[in-house]
């Protein structure tokens, strides 16, 4: 019985004083005070769950695999020069994020643009660097239709893709997946836009630069859960600050290089089984929070009394491979050439961003970024060869890369251990099972990415830990 029931049947006087407390030693013993909390993984979800638990009064302990919190929030400085950071996973933040920006600002974290505010993007398509700045489309090298090559790129997208985004609008602080969206959700990117009678050069210029195979439904919901109304922003010197943030205010309440192994639960407890140094430990308590990606859960429930829609869940749903080659440039030499730093392209690297401060003389990070099958790709390589490919996708977009280039180093989420994949990918049809990872199942809640409609965002692993801790505290 929990320390509430069990002064519920004190006062109705079903037991006596000594019966009462001797319940309530034994109950706490076990770990069954309604206030004890223990949480697996030390992500911004995890972290955000014990934040606010703490807050309220909860005693928490969050279980964490690896030497450091963060998960997918990792900024790199070892191996590049000093001042130079990169970023493996998040980056950048819509100025529409509330959650995110809203801890951004408890912190007194500081925040900078993503973009440079000015030079052109460029695109490389079928052996031709493009220029587009101002919105002002260049001459496609594709077989268009004349009223596709009026639109272009940008018209193309608006009149194609953002119908369901602005239907979405209104809902834009809704945690379920908008009704425009679900609608969408039948078919991969491809097929969304051919279905609307785009020819094939068409589908590639909307999609040039991303995985057409993507769901279309998938993809509409991260537009509409960006939304981006004028910029996006990164933390000033790494937006692993924030997830620092978090981990100081919580101290001792972290135990890193701790495994989970297993989740339990019983009629008055939910447990977890952690394997510490090479040992194995059992904790108790009234609830357990799963922040785990589900990439990396299979068979850690086989005691949790799941019912069999979530077990199938846990047991492994598909992950984005994604993959990051940043490249270390002794000055941002494509600022002095007019160029942003971000391209769009047919090539292996399918895009480009850069990352540095505003002086163009000052050391800078040209990166490709890749998601799905040309991660997948690129993933089969060895890091010397990605590398290779990767400057001499550079040299072709941005001419003189070679000549700056200091040094590379390489990231990818597939081979990543603690997460298997980046994040959650959703086949067609699919969006109704991010509500489905996310009920809670007894005394076990699931926090998390992959449970939010703000999926493959920070935002959404904020909101689910948020959702999860008025669960437990309601
Ligand atoms: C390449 C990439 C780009 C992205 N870009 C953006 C972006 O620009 N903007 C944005 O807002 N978001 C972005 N995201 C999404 C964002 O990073 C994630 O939504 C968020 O960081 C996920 O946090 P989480 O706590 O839900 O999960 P995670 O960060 O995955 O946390 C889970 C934790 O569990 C730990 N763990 C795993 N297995 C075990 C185990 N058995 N025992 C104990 N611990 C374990 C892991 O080490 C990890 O720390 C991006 C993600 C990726 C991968």
């Amino acid at each position: 019985m929990e320390r509430n029931s069990l002064l519920r049947a004190y006062n109705l006087r079903m037991m006596n004083r000594r019966q009462f407390l001797g319940a309530l030693a034994a109950a706490s013993a076990s770990g069954q005070s309604s206030k004890r909390v223990l949480i697996a993984g030390a992500g911004v979800a995890g972290l955000c769950c014990a934040h606010e638990l703490t807050r309220r009064g909860y005693d928490v302990t969050v279980f964490e695999g690896r030497a450091r919190p963060g998960g997918r929030i990792e900024t790199l400085r070892e191996g590049l020069a000093p001042g130079v950071t990169a970023e493996t996973g998040a980056t950048r933040i819509p100025d529409t994020h509330h959650f995110t920006l809203g801890y951004v600002r408890e912190f007194g974290l500081s925040l900078e643009p993503f973009h440079a505010p000015d030079g052109a993007d460029l695109f490389h398509i079928r052996g031709k660097n493009l220029t587009f700045q101002n919105g002002k489309e260049p001459d496609w090298p594709l077989d268009l239709s004349a009223e596709e090559r009026k639109l272009g790129r940008l018209g193309l997208t608006r009149r194609y893709l953002l119908p369901p985004v602005e239907a979405a609008r209104p809902e834009a602080r809704s945690p379920r997946v908008p009704p425009a969206i679900s609608a969408a959700d039948r078919t991969d990117l491809e097929g969304y836009l051919s279905g609307q009678g785009l020819s094939r050069d068409a589908v590639e210029l909307v999609t040039l630069g991303f995985s057409p195979t993507i769901s279309a439904g998938q993809m509409l919901l991260v537009e509409a859960s960006s939304e981006v109304r004028d910029t996006f922003y990164h933390i000033r010197g790494g937006n692993d600050l924030l997830p620092a943030a978090f981990a100081r205010r919580l101290a001792g309440k972290i135990h890193y290089g701790c495994r989970v192994l297993a989740f339990t639960q019983d009629d008055s407890q939910a447990s977890l089984v952690v394997e510490r140094g090479g040992e194995r430990e059992t904790h108790h308590a009234s609830h357990v929070i799963c922040t785990l990606p589900f990439s990396v859960t299979r068979g850690l429930f086989e005691g949790a009394r799941l019912s069999p829609q979530k077990r199938k869940l846990t047991d492994g749903l598909p992950y984005f491979a994604m993959s990051k080659v940043f490249l270390q440039m002794r000055e941002q030499f494509w600022r002095k050439q007019g160029l942003s730093g971000f391209a769009f392209t047919d090539l292996l690297s399918e895009r480009f961003w850069s990352l540095g401060p505003a002086q163009a003389s000052q050391r800078g990070l040209l990166l490709s970024y890749l998601i799905g099958p040309k991660a997948e790709r690129l993933d089969a390589l060895a890091d010397t060869e990605r590398v290779r490919a990767t400057l001499e996708d550079a040299e072709r977009l941005f001419p003189g890369a070679r000549a700056h280039f200091e040094g590379g180093r390489v990231k990818s989420w597939a081979a990543d251990a603690w997460q298997k994949g980046a994040t959650i990918r959703l086949p067609p049809g699919q969006l109704g099972v991010l509500a489905q990872c996310a009920s809670p199942e007894g005394r076990l809640h699931f926090a998390g990415e992959h449970t939010s409609r703000w999926s493959g965002w920070i935002q959404g692993s904020l909101e689910s830990a948020q959702r999860v801790v008025r669960e437990i505290s309601a």
